[in-house]
């Protein structure tokens, strides 16, 4: 089946005691059991919900995979996959990482013994070259945020399977619609589905998907000893928003291209970051390893000031945290996302104090162009 045939059906079967078409919010705790050791494959909400079921079979259909773990946010979901190592285990991951993730490994899990190595993945010698005799798992996550760079997925997977290593794609950004690393040889591919794949900055949640039934025993059983687990209504809430996921992953790329277009060619910024154009450093991979680009775009205006005013004086854009809802954001990661991140590091990878990053929504795009062109007018 085609992609959105599968958004749309995957997973869901009409309810059994009334034919209901949408898959009902089971939000119950426990489940009557008929006599000692008799019951319908349900004992306790942490372990077993319907809602939650229909809608990690829906996810994995879309990643291509044959297993989804769901979760309370996308870190639950990170921090779930640590469970595959143990202490005295090294770990390789993408220098630009999400900040929570990078919190989470640097400054909790260090401590339990996990250690780290922080690389440029985008030159996959540098993944080589960080390997160790205790090394378990590449963390990868592309494109990255703010600045956009890719990794290339294929390669990364043949250097793991090489050595033994199992490869994690965080591929949050893109949505199963225009990326699908398992296809590419990854092993897992984790969700922050609080961003395109529920798409309306209405739920917080995570994912894991996998075809490796071993990593599956031991994330499902992880899922139950750890109960982070997802709300049956929150998981509802996404399973009603991956059916649109196809149209608002369109419509956002579609907008995307066309604002980034401008961006760069009015000379409004000095510098467009956004993997559909051919000005991007890793425009020939997006194109090879991507459906589309994405809805993401990173603009260095120049000043601190105009960066300022455009932030002050947007008003279709809304300044806040977060990405890949309906609605257009705008936020400067040199203080709100990546203030924890020295100004020295920052700078190196292009961070200045004058970069913007969009997370353009499905409105009309004249109406965002026009938003920008007056708040800097
Ligand atoms: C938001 C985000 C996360 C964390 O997900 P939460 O649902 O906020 O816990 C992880 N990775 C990426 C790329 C994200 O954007």
């Amino acid at each position: 089946m085609g992609f959105s045939t599968d958004a749309v059906h995957a997973g869901q079967i009409p309810d059994a005691v009334t034919g209901a078409v949408i898959t009902p919010i089971y939000q119950t705790s426990t489940y009557a059991q008929e006599e000692l050791g008799k019951h319908k494959g349900y004992e306790y909400g942490r372990t077993h919900n319907l809602t939650r079921q229909a809608l990690e079979k829906n996810i994995a259909v879309l990643e291509k995979g044959k297993y989804g773990i769901a979760f309370a946010s996308g870190l639950a979901a990170t921090q779930a996959l640590l469970s595959l190592v143990k202490a005295g285990d090294h770990i390789i991951a993408s220098n630009n990482v999400y900040g929570g993730t990078y919190r989470l490994f640097e400054l909790i899990m260090k401590d339990y013994g996990l250690d780290f190595s922080w690389v440029d993945t985008s030159d996959l010698s540098n993944i080589e070259k960080a390997i160790r005799e205790n090394t378990k798992l590449v963390f990868l996550e592309t494109p990255t945020n703010p600045m956009l760079n890719l990794t290339n997925l294929k390669g990364a997977a043949e250097i793991c399977k090489k050595n033994n290593l199992n490869s994690i794609v965080d591929n949050t950004f893109m949505s199963p619609y225009f990326q699908n690393p398992l296809t590419l040889g990854c092993d897992i591919v984790l969700h922050s589905t609080t961003k395109y794949i529920n798409g309306h900055s209405d739920v917080i949640g995570g994912i894991v998907v996998t075809n490796d039934e071993k990593i599956h025993e031991r994330i499902r059983y992880i899922q139950n000893a750890i109960g982070a687990v997802p709300s049956p209504f929150d998981c509802w809430l996404v399973l009603r928003s991956t059916k649109t996921l196809a149209v608002r992953m369109e419509k956002h790329n579609q907008n995307a291209t066309e604002l980034a277009r401008f961006l760069s060619e009015s000379g409004l910024a000095e510098k467009v970051y956004y993997p559909g154009l051919k000005s991007h450093p890793h425009h020939e991979l997006a194109k090879k390893q991507m459906r589309g680009f994405g809805g993401m775009i990173s603009a260095d205006f120049g000043s601190v000031e105009k960066a300022k005013k455009l932030l002050k004086n947007v008003k279709v854009f809304t300044l806040a945290e977060s990405l890949g809802g309906v609605e257009s954001l705008i936020s400067h990661p040199a203080s709100m996302t990546h203030a924890s991140v020295p100004k020295e590091d920052r700078e190196k990878m292009g961070l200045t104090d004058s970069l913007i990053r969009f997370s353009v929504g499905i409105e009309d795009v004249e109406d965002l162009i026009a938003d920008i062109e007056n708040a800097l007018g």
